[in-house]
């Protein structure tokens, strides 16, 4: 239990009030610490006159942009919660998230006003009257120092595996990502970062945006992922980190200037929140990019695991080692750890660990063991020099002829095959073994190789029971907001 922290937005202004803390790229507008502070105090004031109390959710719908964080701030003060909603979800989707959290105001960009409507929540247009209103309200005298254990703000989940669970986050939480990310990768109060991915998820708020806005760094907000506007800015602007998650890695390969662009002033590039395929990791070290692959989870704050810079081009196919407050164990089905090489269950420990989910005390329950460890539905080994591996998810393991096939390891193999843009691979019945592969592909380009000739590529790199029986092609996988192939869907 960590004591009560100051207000570190207040503590950043007081600190330097006329560095830039957001750029918005969309309108160009920037926002000072001192701005920023003030208008989080007007936010938490306009909260409150439309009656939200401390406990209280308040939902937003938008496009990244300033006002999120004048909003997060704003009920970091107030003491309610921010729940950012994902814009990307249809009404049906976003009327079950509405239903769990039960937000008593909204706070919605233009481009989603249709959805407002169809929830029925007392809403304040972003594009309207927002503006009006935070002038109207007075910066107010709101709490100034954040329970280590009260609610922030809800995070649900990308939904890969099943139906969002709306991740709790407190203030302890919080501060143990900036510990982990600050210490991983070197952050300074010199920084920019650009923050494009969705603020809905852990890593548009946490990599790097709220870590660098605690450093006193600068935060450019993009509203959304547009590999144009992401080489332009890597091109025209200083960047000294850059959060990706793998597929935007591989959309980058594919623009024609990313190659060419200079890009000597990113000195952190982290990955997460899928595997990243060893060949797309492979072709960023041609380009002398040291990419670090990192793991986590929505319930981990998010990052658990992350390559060390120097070791990035020896060590593709590894997530790196545990951050400074994440501990790890891996464990076999009694609980018992295993030994090095060996695949186990993936467990979590440490203050930046959530407390559980919202409304779901069962499902919390389920998440933990008896000694509060948190089960991470994952299976990793960590090799003789401690390196951490992710096999996949327990879930998605299938056993064919008795044998474990992880269905990362067969992806991670097909996608070295030239012709091969992405590869999910799933078990499908068969009466000799059981379960046997079947992979779905995505094609590099409209030359598709004949299902013999990637069945050849794999048997030359895996054990006969990991090879695919059948192939499809697909144009494209079903995904999460994130861009993570939803696997049941398929
Ligand atoms: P849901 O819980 O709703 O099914 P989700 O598990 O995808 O969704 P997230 O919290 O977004 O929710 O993702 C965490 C999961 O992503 C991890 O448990 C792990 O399976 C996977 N993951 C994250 N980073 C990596 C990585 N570097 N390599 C392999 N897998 C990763």
């Amino acid at each position: 239990m960590v004591a009560d922290i100051p207000d570190l937005l207040a503590k950043r202004a007081e600190l330097s009030p006329d560095k830039i803390a957001l750029e918005e790229v969309a309108t160009g507008r920037c926002l000072t610490y001192a701005e920023l502070d003030r208008r989080a105090g007007q936010a938490a004031s306009l909260m409150a006159s439309r009656g939200v109390k401390e406990g209280d959710r308040v939902a937003i719908l938008c496009r990244n942009r300033i006002a999120f964080f004048e909003l997060l701030f704003g009920c970091a003060r107030l003491g309610a919660i921010l729940v950012p909603l994902n814009w990307r979800m249809p009404g049906f989707e976003l009327h079950q998230l509405v239903e769990d959290c039960s937000p008593s105001l909204l706070f919605a960009g233009r481009d989603d006003r249709a959805s407002v409507e169809a929830l029925a929540i007392p809403a304040i247009d972003l594009d309207g009257d927002y503006e009006r209103m935070l002038h109207a309200s007075a910066p107010g005298r709101w709490r100034s120092r954040w329970p280590s254990e009260s609610i922030w703000y809800l995070i649900y989940t990308s939904g890969t595996t099943g139906w969002p669970k709306g991740v709790i986050y407190n203030f302890r939480m919080a501060l143990a990502n900036y510990v982990n990310i600050g210490s991983a990768i070197d952050l300074r109060s010199s920084d920019t970062t650009l923050t494009f991915l969705p603020l809905f998820h852990t890593a548009g708020i946490n990599l790097h945006s709220l870590p660098t806005l605690f450093a006193g760094g600068r935060v450019v907000i993009l509203d959304g992922f547009d590999e144009e506007a992401v080489v332009r800015l890597l091109e025209e602007r200083r960047l000294d980190t850059f959060f990706a998650v793998p597929t935007v890695y591989q959309a980058l390969l594919d623009h024609p200037r990313f190659a060419s662009a200079s890009l000597d002033h990113v000195r952190h590039w982290g990955c997460g929140g899928a595997p990243l395929p060893d060949s797309v990791a492979e072709q960023y070290r041609d380009l002398r990019v040291r990419i670090c692959n990192g793991m986590g989870m929505t319930e981990t704050g998010p990052t658990a695991f992350l390559m060390n810079p120097a070791d990035a081009w020896d060590r593709i196919g590894s997530v790196g080692k545990p951050q400074l407050l994440c501990s790890v164990r891996i464990v076999d089905e009694e609980g018992r750890d295993v030994r090095d090489d060996e695949v186990g269950d993936l467990l979590f420990s440490g203050p930046g660990i959530t407390p559980g989910y919202w409304n779901d005390a069962e499902t919390t329950r389920a998440a933990f063991t008896a000694d509060g460890w948190l089960r991470s539905g994952d299976l990793a080994r960590r090799d003789a020099d401690g390196f951490y591996h992710v096999a996949g998810r327990r879930k998605e393991m299938f056993i064919s002829g008795g044998e474990n096939v992880y269905p990362v390891e067969v992806e991670n193999v097909l996608a070295a095959h030239p012709a091969v843009a992405e590869a999910a691979v799933v078990p499908v019945p068969d009466s000799k073994w059981g379960e046997v592969a079947r992979a779905f592909i995505v094609a590099a380009s409209d030359v598709r190789p004949a299902p013999e000739e990637l069945q050849a590529f794999c048997r030359a790199r895996l054990a006969a029971y990991k090879v695919p029986r059948s192939f499809q092609f697909v144009a494209d996988f079903p995904r999460t907001a994130s861009g993570k192939i939803r696997k049941h869907a398929l």
